[in-house]
């Protein structure tokens, strides 16, 4: 029995010695350490002999057992370090292989746009007045001085949501002009004997329920602005609508303003600047004119003025309103207004 076990200890590191993969190194296991393995045999053996050889046949065999699993566990060691040594051999770091670029995002365009105006405006010291993007009928029409049934309270116009009433429904703001009346009640309620001075700009999405073509989208930016003070004049609109077209196109860019109408202002004007393309020759971009359309403006509404808290007797101010998306289209004579939200990258990574 113990030259049995001799032996097969002898056989076992033999056979182990030629072990060169994980896979044999299993096999080699299941045959040499498994239930059936010559020493697993030795053990169930062991009750077959007399009382007196049991204890040193018994002892003998753990020996053999220990020393196998001991062999085994040295030989796996030694595979691993070679494989990882072999690994280092065969996959070397080529580190004079030029870096992977990481894709960097960028500004939408009129995000980049709604960005000059306010730094333009910030300068002239215009301040940023945000409010929400679903409003009231009251705020967004009726204190705004529209008329019951001017066209733009239809319903085709607008998007309604739930959870207002029947006499004052809730929908997403058609305008940024809601935020007038919000910041001059805030004014008015900071200090009601004297109230101050507002000078805001007040940028945002606005929504309309319309048929979307390449003129005209669903939901789309506004710039609009608000001065409110005492003696507050036209001819400050007109220096302040000037000054800005002259920073956002260019030093030399002339201006001219039409008369217009729009609820919440009186009077009313246009505003168009000298075509940038022609130089005011005509061209198709200012559809021959020499002139291009960029925003509505006015002296603030006495009605409007009310409403917001100021006396029409005391105060004045004047509004203006623009769109990025079409200033935006005119500087890079982008033609169609559904590229905006087409998040098509041949379109995007161009600006
Ligand atoms: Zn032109």
């Amino acid at each position: 029995m113990l030259d049995e076990l001799k032996s097969i200890e002898k056989d076992g590191l033999a056979t182990l010695e030629k072990v060169a993969s994980e896979a044999d190194l299993q096999a080699w296991r299941t045959k040499h350490l498994g239930r059936n393995s010559a020493v697993m045999q030795a053990f169930k053996n062991l009750g077959a002999l007399g009382k007196d050889e049991r204890p040193a046949a018994g002892q003998a065999a753990n020996q053999v057992k220990v020393a196998l699993e001991g062999a085994l566990a040295k030989r796996e060691t030694a595979l691993k370090a070679g494989r990882v040594a072999q690994s280092l051999e065969t996959e070397q770091v080529d580190v004079t292989l030029p870096g992977r670029r990481v894709p960097l995002g960028r500004l939408h365009p009129v995000t980049q746009t709604m960005r000059e105006i306010r730094r333009i405006f910030a300068e002239m010291g215009f301040q940023v007045y945000r409010s929400r993007d679903v409003e009231t009928d009251v705020y967004n029409f009726q204190l705004l001085n529209f008329p019951p049934n001017h066209p733009a309270r239809e319903m085709q116009d607008s998007f309604y949501v739930e959870g207002g009433s029947d006499e004052n429904p809730l929908l997403l703001r058609t305008h940024t002009s809601p935020g007038q009346i919000h910041a001059m009640r805030e004014a008015v309620a900071r200090d009601p004997d004297n109230p101050s001075p507002v000078r805001i700009i007040l940028p945002g999405m606005c929504y309309r329920y319309e048929q979307i073509t390449a003129r005209s989208e669903i939901q789309f930016t506004q710039v609009e602005g608000l001065a409110v003070g005492k003696r507050i004049t036209f001819g400050d609109l007109k220096g302040t609508l000037s000054d800005f077209a002259r920073r956002f196109f260019n030093p030399d860019v002339r201006t001219r303003f039409r008369a217009s109408h729009f609820p919440f202002t009186e009077p009313s004007a246009e505003m168009d600047v000298e075509c940038f393309v022609c130089g005011g020759e005509g061209c198709p971009v200012c559809k021959q004119t020499g002139w291009l359309e960029i925003l509505g403006s006015g002296m603030v509404h006495p009605n409007v003025l009310r409403n917001g808290g100021y006396d029409p007797e005391v105060y004045s101010g004047f509004a203006f309103g623009m769109g990025p998306e079409r200033l935006t289209m005119l500087r890079y004579r982008i033609e169609d207004i559904r590229y905006f939200w087409r998040n098509d990258l041949r379109f995007l990574e161009q600006f």
